[in-house]
């Protein structure tokens, strides 16, 4: 028989953080002591409010569909929440809630993108970034960045990457993978280029690491003048509430774009789980600073994980502000053999960590940036320093 699938599935990318955690999880499973840092994800478990919040609308009962984009006592909460912490006037008109922040970036590709439309990506950039725009019939157009700037895209480099079929920029701040938090005057910086263009250029902010900065401050592109009508904002409670496999995700966007989204949910998937909506409104009505205790452990991880690798010869590292990841240039291995098996990039040397130091991550080139490889410091202080150390036997 031939080949049974369409061309759109042939075309699309695994997702490499995904298959990363797969592979690990099958070593584990034939008994190798495998160390993940591929997965990012909070090692904590959902605080006891939520769970509580969860039970309690099994017991009342909701379990029918929902509105396709949320219940609107969820949507009146994210609205608070948005005032709250970024200073951002949403109406429920304007918010939709997903399956996670995923579904919210696929739908906004879907509604927004025509063939052809280029998307800027300041690159490093969310692995599933390139193939939802791809899958929308979108160009990806990646603007490379380095570690000496701390990853991070600057306004001269934006300009000369906007043409006329520029369409978007999409970023994530805290970044996945660098960890690079934008401060209110470098995304004021970005926002004069993209508000002098003559077309409309839409901008997506992910901020689902909103809460995962250690910068002390935290900007929405939105709520800088003139922007708000042309940024989607993303978030979700993944991530700072270690949520991630409640699913729930959710957009502030304008009106027109809002109705889009929820048209092509609709279609879909309808409204996100029901439960796990009844205890997002408990997640994001708390007070953020519920969370300081786990941001704090995120912050002495990240001192030891920058710490660790700087005594590895030949990693470059720099102190991400935020999320939970570490990004380090390890070209200088590239073109070495290491115990036989020569280096290439990066896929060969995140293999190579794979193979004789049983320590999972993720390569660059799944974000983007083919010098580098990520590290996700999700787990435990203990682990980390064991990981470190069996990366540092294995390159010596
Ligand atoms: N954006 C970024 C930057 C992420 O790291 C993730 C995490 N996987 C997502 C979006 C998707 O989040 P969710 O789990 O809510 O779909
Ligand atoms: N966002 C996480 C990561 O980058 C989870 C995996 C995924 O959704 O792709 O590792």
């Amino acid at each position: 028989m031939n080949n049974p699938l369409s061309d759109r599935i042939n075309k699309l990318s695994t997702s490499q953080t995904l298959a990363m955690a797969a592979l690990a999880r099958e070593l584990k499973s034939q008994g190798k002591d495998i160390i993940s840092l591929s997965l990012g994800e909070p090692d904590f478990n959902t605080p006891d409010f939520i769970k509580e919040a969860a039970k309690k609308a099994i017991d009342e009962n909701y379990s029918t569909y929902s509105p396709v984009d949320g219940y609107m006592d969820l949507k009146e909460a994210i609205c608070r929440k948005f005032k709250r912490d970024n200073d951002l006037e949403y109406k429920p008109s304007n918010v939709v809630v997903s399956t996670g922040a995923k579904q919210s970036l696929y739908n906004i590709a879907q509604v927004m993108l025509n063939d052809g439309d280029e998307v800027i990506l300041p690159a490093p950039y969310w692995v599933s970034y390139y193939e939802i725009v791809k899958m929308a019939g979108g160009i990806p157009v990646e603007v490379p960045t380095t570690i000496e700037s701390d990853f991070k895209i600057t306004p001269e480099q934006l300009e000369k990457a906007i043409t006329p079929k520029t369409k978007m920029i999409w970023y994530s701040s805290p970044c996945n993978p660098s960890g690079s938090v934008f401060n209110r005057e470098e995304l004021t910086a970005l926002s004069n280029v993209i508000l002098k263009q003559k077309q409309d250029i839409y901008v997506v902010s992910d901020e689902i690491y909103e809460h995962i900065n250690f910068s002390g401050t935290f900007c929405s592109i939105a709520s800088i003048p003139g922007m708000f009508e042309r940024t989607i904002t993303v978030n979700g409670v993944a991530k700072a509430f270690a949520m991630t496999g409640w699913r729930i995700g959710y957009i502030g966007a304008s009106e027109i774009i809002a109705k889009a989204c929820t048209k092509m949910q609709g279609q879909v998937t309808s409204g996100a789980n029901s439960i796990a909506q009844r205890a997002t409104i408990a997640a994001v009505d708390a007070d953020p600073k519920v969370l300081n205790e786990m941001v704090s452990a995120f912050k002495s991880r990240r001192n030891l994980v920058v710490g660790l690798i700087q005594e590895i010869p030949g990693l470059k590292i720099n102190s991400p502000e935020g999320a939970f990841y570490v990004f380090p240039d390890v070209s200088h291995y590239f073109g070495k053999t290491l115990k036989g098996t020569e280096i290439k990039d990066a896929n060969d040397f995140a293999m190579y960590l794979l193979s004789e130091a049983n320590v999972a991550t993720v390569t660059g080139e799944a974000f983007g940036n083919p010098n580098c490889i990520r590290f996700s410091y999700a787990t435990s202080e203990e682990l980390l320093t064991e990981a470190m150390r069996r990366i540092k036997d294995a390159l010596a």
